[in-house]
């Protein structure tokens, strides 16, 4: 078992900074840089490694929305942040791969301040520095223990990397384009809906100044393409894109 491992599905960092470095040198620089893994909303957040749970805040007032901190046996500490649900507190022992949370898109005191992603903190005795250069090695230490890639030629091994290099390019790619939330109009009654079908979250929105600021944030796709104007759709097409939510979420539409 790797010394850490990738707390949600997506292996990528989102295009906003692509790199822990990037992540680092934003303006103005970043307090806690990290990697920024672009999941859909809801995902399953795991511990990275074992560790007791330092800080479970769900208050969601800072940058950092709701978050997780886990420190591990050796004193090094991960923190995992823009929760959406937490579903463990502090003083709690995990195990390496226990699912502490939802990822989310929190932040500021909004449930989705940013696009939705899980950020990843890896700090080595105090010292932020990148997880993704830790994250998944096996013999992090230069310790014994056969690797698995040495019984393999170097070209199958590249050709193997390649191959889920691609994957999870074109599963990250997916996510980015369905996890944002796509913005429609009732024309029956002016009401504004953003819906995303693969997370199988939606939310009626008060008005145009709610749809202006999720626009603003990147976190609203206009699903005809033009800004200015959503989708229109009719009663019946309303329904039906409320009728594909999940049924525990189509409650609250009424
Ligand atoms: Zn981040």
């Amino acid at each position: 078992m790797p010394e850490y491992i990738y707390p949600t599905y997506a292996h990528t960092a989102s295009d906003q900074d692509g790199t822990w470095q990037g992540h680092k040198d934003r303006t103005p620089p970043s307090v806690n840089p990290g990697m920024d893994y672009a999941c859909a909303y809801g995902s399953v957040v795991v511990a990275a490694k074992a560790g007791v749970i330092r800080v479970a805040d769900s208050t969601m007032g800072g940058s950092g929305g709701r978050l997780v901190y886990i420190t591990h046996p050796d004193g090094d500490e991960t923190q995992y942040l823009h929760l959406s649900r937490i579903d463990v507190t502090a003083g709690q022992t995990v195990t390496q791969g226990q699912q502490i949370a939802l990822s989310g898109a929190s932040g500021f005191g909004s449930d989705r301040y940013y696009g939705p992603h899980c950020h990843v903190s890896l700090y080595l005795h105090g010292v932020n520095v990148d997880f993704q250069k830790y994250v998944n090695i096996t013999d992090s230490h230069g310790g014994g223990g056969s690797n698995k890639e040495d019984e393999l030629s170097a070209a199958e091994v590249a050709e193997i990397k390649a191959h889920v290099t691609a994957e999870t390019n074109r599963l990250a790619e997916y996510v980015r384009r369905e996890s944002r939330m796509r913005l429609y109009k009732n024309s029956a009654t002016g009401q504004f809906m953003a819906a995303s079908i693969l997370s199988g979250r939606y939310e009626i929105l008060s008005g145009q100044s709610e749809v202006d600021s999720l626009v603003k944030n990147g976190y609203l796709e206009i699903a005809n393409g033009d800004a200015a104007t959503p989708q229109i759709v009719d009663d019946l097409r309303w329904r039906n894109i409320i009728a594909k939510c999940p049924v525990n979420i189509k409650a609250i539409a009424g």
